[in-house]
């Protein structure tokens, strides 16, 4: 294990703090390409979740449950972008 010399070398390392900022930038731009889902099939989808058939569904935040198959994620996103998919198939 290496001390810390109380030192910031981020300006030692001009490359990786472009290389965050670019990494920034880039998942802002796939953010923004990101499909919505029709208002109708969100509604369908949280309808399926909240009765799911495979008992993944955990509310508050709404997600879906990793211990049981499930993908573990919350949820409030996933129902809003089209090219989303139930792990389990139910929509
Ligand atoms: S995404 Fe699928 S598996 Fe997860 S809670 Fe919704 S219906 Fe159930």
């Amino acid at each position: 294990m290496v001390a810390w010399d109380g030192a910031c070398h981020m300006s030692d390392r001009p490359g990786l703090m472009l290389r965050a900022v670019g990494g920034a930038i880039g998942i802002a731009k796939a953010v923004a390409r990101v499909e919505p889902a029709e208002p109708a099939e969100v509604a369908r989808r949280i309808a399926i979740c909240e009765a799911c058939p495979s008992g993944c569904y955990l509310e508050r935040p709404s997600r879906c449950d990793l211990a049981k198959g499930g993908c573990g994620c919350f949820l409030s996103a996933k129902w809003r972008i089209a090219s989303e998919r139930c792990p389990k198939g139910h929509w």
